[in-house]
């Protein structure tokens, strides 16, 4: 069985010690994965500290190329890779699944490698011209969780490099393999030390966290996490961008086509099995339309398959980890005792982390099914009267990642937009997420934003260069 190492100053490392990963949708051994030891973490932010200055020489067409080179062999490696995270995360290959998160792994590469952050003058008149430049922080700790491992990597990584920056990467105790490969892979273009990875459990996060040589922290993970690299940031005035995951809520605005929209909100709340920060994970439904919404997402989820994600005719994979697993069930549980409509899809298979498509009727705000976040395949739907009290729900909750207004007439659903706390408000989608539009939480969703220009700015620091004349 095949050990995955760890890239370090560009060479594959002998692990100190290594744990083994199963798959989770049948319990095989997929081989095992690195431990990394403290030394170990001093090692990949000293190769990063080292590699950094030169590569921040480079000018940026190089880096721009170099990047773009990531993206060629990320693509052609898209099929090992996808099977790969089939195999470790769970998702299936086909649909929304492993292959879609290596497209969009592309696309996230070449989207930042073709933009331009040149220096802006600011302000000019007889005496003075200020111009103001970015420049990049130095070495980026970027820490990632389990659920779209290898394309939060890659928002991670790619616009911190492109803008001079070095990286070392901490991917999640529950999914390294197919991240680590990727890093590997995605070297052969790189200057040894620019990208670098470390595993093992949180205290190994902690460790490349608290390190006094990284300038700057990457994060996206859970809250009761994202409070800890808040305290970690302290002790070097590192700037952080958190995103911590949501508890989105969607609501369909009164008399609108059900029909229509009802296979977008099935994936808007079911895509990669609820594991996804900007889910939709509290559906608001008018009285007049609740039986409708039940029974077109019922008629949906009765006709997708659930199994292990390598069959490509398998749409739906299995919880990632126990851990999940178990969290999930039990909010479902709960949510049975409180006496709600449980309605649940899909033949189980009796190996791996499966549950059945669920959805949660004669719910109400309050029951804990609603006002956690789930991460997982089950959506409570909430019966509103007035629109009015909709909106007051939906901002009810600290969580602020993204929202959606589902509408015939996406006019009306615009005027109510801004009423929405959220980091983005989608209209009839969600989660429909771009690498040119910048994406990030408000309240307890975290702060900061990546993708596009804002992305680009947020992995840099400002220098104005003020000339008096
Ligand atoms: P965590 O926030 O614990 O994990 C995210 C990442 O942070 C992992 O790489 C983890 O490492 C690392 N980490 C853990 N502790 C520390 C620390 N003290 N310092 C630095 N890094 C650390 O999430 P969980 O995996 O425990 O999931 C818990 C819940 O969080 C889920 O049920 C879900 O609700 C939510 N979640 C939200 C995500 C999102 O996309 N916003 C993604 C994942 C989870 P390791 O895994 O090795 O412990």
């Amino acid at each position: 069985m095949q050990t995955y190492q760890n890239t370090v100053d560009g060479t594959l490392t002998e692990p100190a010690s290594h744990y083994e990963i199963f798959n989770p949708a049948n319990g095989q051994s997929l081989g095992f994965a690195p431990e990394s030891d403290e030394q170990e973490v001093d090692r990949a932010v000293q190769s990063a500290v080292d590699a950094q200055k030169s590569w921040a020489e480079r000018s940026d067409q190089e880096r721009c190329e170099t990047v773009q080179k990531i993206a060629q062999i990320l693509e052609e490696n898209s099929e090992y890779l996808a099977e790969l995270i089939t195999r470790e995360q769970g998702k299936p290959l086909s649909g929304p699944g492993s292959r879609f998160e290596m497209q969009a792994c592309v696309g996230w590469t070449q989207v930042p490698a073709s933009l331009k952050l040149a220096p802006e003058v600011v302000y000019e008149d007889d005496e003075r011209k200020d111009t103001l430049h970015r420049v990049p922080l130095g070495v980026v700790a970027a820490i990632v969780p389990w659920n779209w491992p290898l394309m939060i990597a890659i928002w991670q990584i790619i616009p911190a490099i492109r803008m001079g920056n070095t990286v070392v990467l901490k991917p999640s105790e529950y999914t390294p393999i197919a991240t680590l490969e990727m890093v590997r892979l995605i070297n052969q273009a790189l200057p040894a030390g620019v990208l670098n990875t470390v595993t093992g459990d949180g205290a190994i996060g902690s460790k490349l966290t608290h390190h006094p040589d990284t300038n700057k922290i990457m994060f996206t993970g859970s809250e009761a996490t994202g409070r800890r690299i808040i305290e970690a940031s302290a002790r070097n005035l590192s700037p952080i961008t958190l995103e911590l995951g949501g508890n989105d809520a969607a609501i369909v605005m009164p008399g609108t086509d059900i029909k229509a929209i009802a296979m977008d909100l099935f994936w808007g709340a079911f895509l990669n099995m609820g594991q996804t920060c900007a889910c939709i994970k509290r559906l608001y439904v008018h009285d007049d339309d609740y039986e409708a919404v039940m029974s077109e997402l019922s008629a949906i989820a009765s006709q997708m398959k659930l199994g292990d994600g390598m069959d490509e005719s398998v749409l739906i994979g299995p919880l990632q980890n126990n851990m999940q697993f178990e969290k999930v069930k039990e909010l479902i549980s709960d949510a049975r005792s409180g006496g709600c409509d449980i309605r649940e899809f899909g033949d189980v298979p009796n190996k791996g982390y499966f549950l059945p498509l669920t959805l949660v009727g004669n719910i109400k705000d309050g029951q804990r099914l609603v006002d956690e976040e789930q991460f997982g395949p089950a959506l409570p739907i909430i019966r509103y009267s007035e629109l009015e009290d909709a909106i007051g729900c939906a901002n009810r909750l600290e969580a602020g990642l993204g929202a959606s207004l589902w509408a015939d007439n996406a006019t009306d659903a615009s005027e109510l937009a801004t009423r929405l706390e959220a980091g983005t408000v989608w209209i009839n989608q969600h989660g429909a997420i771009h690498p040119m539009v910048p994406f990030g939480g408000n309240k307890a969703s975290g702060y900061g934003v990546e993708f596009g220009i804002e992305g680009l700015k947020a992995v840099t620091q400002s220098r104005v260069i003020s000339i008096k004349k």
